[in-house]
């Protein structure tokens, strides 16, 4: 019997084992493969609602639901922390068990390290995890006017428009309370420009500055005065705030650093296009533990299910794999509280906004329902 086991619960993991599984339905009644999905926690995140419940547009039990619900039912799931990955002899050992694999998929995805800059725990918020977006939800609700900065510390980051997004929503957030004009609001960025993608940064600076929206780039935070309530940067600013939303410094899952197969920032060195892990035939990785230079994006993670899906499902029948994933991404962008843009774009082809409508965040509050479906392999 061969076994495929995917580290992971998150979108990369579950959309994988629930397209893969369709595709060996035979060998898996015959007992020729098991797929196992192991993960740490029983539940899944939906991440991006995590800009919703800072304003309060949507609750914390709509943003979870167990691995359990979402899986096929063919899939053995396993809930237990990895602890290393010994490849040498395909073996996952976890706190409590150890499994052996023929196959695996790396989809351990990617954490927050506020610890990495200090005074940030102490001082900063976050909308990057669940305790720091009901920590911001609550800052925010009794914000009674102020600067406000939203700095983004380091990239990569997971969804890499989601801190323009808060700059947009908050602005109006701020309006809708009758506080707007007595706040400030400043955006910071580490490189040149205050977007990555040159198309996306001439849509949205012009946004910014018809809304008064600040921004400063060349902006590297490498410590919060949280006495003082300043940012003090690697270029040797220093920036104020009465409330900081930050982006906190990311990294690859720890069990990827203690298994000695993640770069310097915890990444997996990952083919581009067959989205094995460099120098292993029997590994696969992807959503956002990879190191590969797209966004880290649940639609990401979407597309590249689909590509591991069908290889691994093309070797477990003793085919050539051909699938190969093309740097795919789709990212709505909400720029005001009912406004928004989307972009797509891969390797081989740059974003292109349109215009924001009301159409096009309607479709996105749609989506946020719709969710479960996609996490199912169903949407
Ligand atoms: C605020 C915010 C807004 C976002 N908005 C969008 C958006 O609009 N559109 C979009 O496409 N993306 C968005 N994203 C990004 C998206 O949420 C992530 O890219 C996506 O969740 C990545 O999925 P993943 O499965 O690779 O990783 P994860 O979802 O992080 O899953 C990794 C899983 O591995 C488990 N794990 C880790 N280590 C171990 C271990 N040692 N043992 C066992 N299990 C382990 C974790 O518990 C977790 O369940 C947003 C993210 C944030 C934070």
């Amino acid at each position: 019997m061969k076994r495929i086991v995917i580290l992971g619960g998150g979108v990369a993991g579950t959309l994988t084992a629930n397209y893969l599984i369709p595709k060996i339905g035979d060998e898996i009644r015959d007992r020729k493969v098991e797929v196992t999905l192991i993960t740490d926690r029983p539940y899944q995140i939906y991440e991006p609602g995590y800009l919703y419940l800072i304003f309060n547009r949507l609750g914390e039990d709509e943003l979870r639901r167990d691995i359990r619900e979402l899986l096929d039912p063919s899939v053995r799931l396993v809930v237990d922390r990895a602890v290393r990955i010994d490849t040498e002899n395909q073996k996952i050992i976890c706190e409590k068990e150890t499994h052996d694999y023929d196959y695996l998929v790396i989809a351990t995805g990617a954490r927050i390290t506020p610890e990495d800059i200090p005074g940030l725990k102490e001082a900063g918020h976050w909308f990057y995890d669940l305790e720091g977006s009901k920590r911001l939800r609550s800052a925010l609700a009794n914000f009674k006017g102020g600067k406000i900065v939203i700095s983004v510390i380091g990239v990569p980051h997971k969804c890499p428009v989601a801190p323009i997004e808060v700059a947009f929503i908050l602005h109006d957030f701020l309006k809708r309370r009758g506080v707007r004009d007595k706040s400030q609001v400043v955006y910071t960025y580490p490189t040149n420009k205050i977007f990555i993608m040159d198309p996306v940064t001439e849509m949205i600076q012009p946004m910014f500055d018809e809304r008064g929206i600040e921004y400063r780039t060349f902006f590297n935070p490498i410590e919060i005065n949280a006495k003082e309530k300043k940012i003090i940067t690697l270029e040797g600013e220093e920036e104020d705030f009465d409330l900081l939303v930050a982006i906190p410094p990311h990294r690859g899952a720890q069990v990827i650093t203690d298994s000695g197969l993640g770069d310097k920032g915890g990444w997996v060195p990952t083919d581009r296009y067959t989205l094995k892990a460099d120098g292993y035939d029997n590994v696969y990785a992807l959503g956002d533990a990879t190191n590969l230079p797209v966004s880290k994006a649940g639609s990401v993670a979407h597309f590249q299910a689909e590509v591991v899906a069908e290889n691994l499902a093309a070797e477990i029948k003793g085919i050539e794999p051909t699938a190969m994933f093309n740097g795919k991404a789709f990212c709505f962008i909400e720029t005001g509280w009912e406004e928004a843009t989307y972009i797509w774009f891969d390797y081989f082809t740059p974003p292109q906004p349109v215009v924001p409508s009301k159409f096009v965040h309607f479709v996105k509050i749609a989506y946020n329902k719709a969710y479960w479906l996609t996490a199912r392999g169903l949407l």
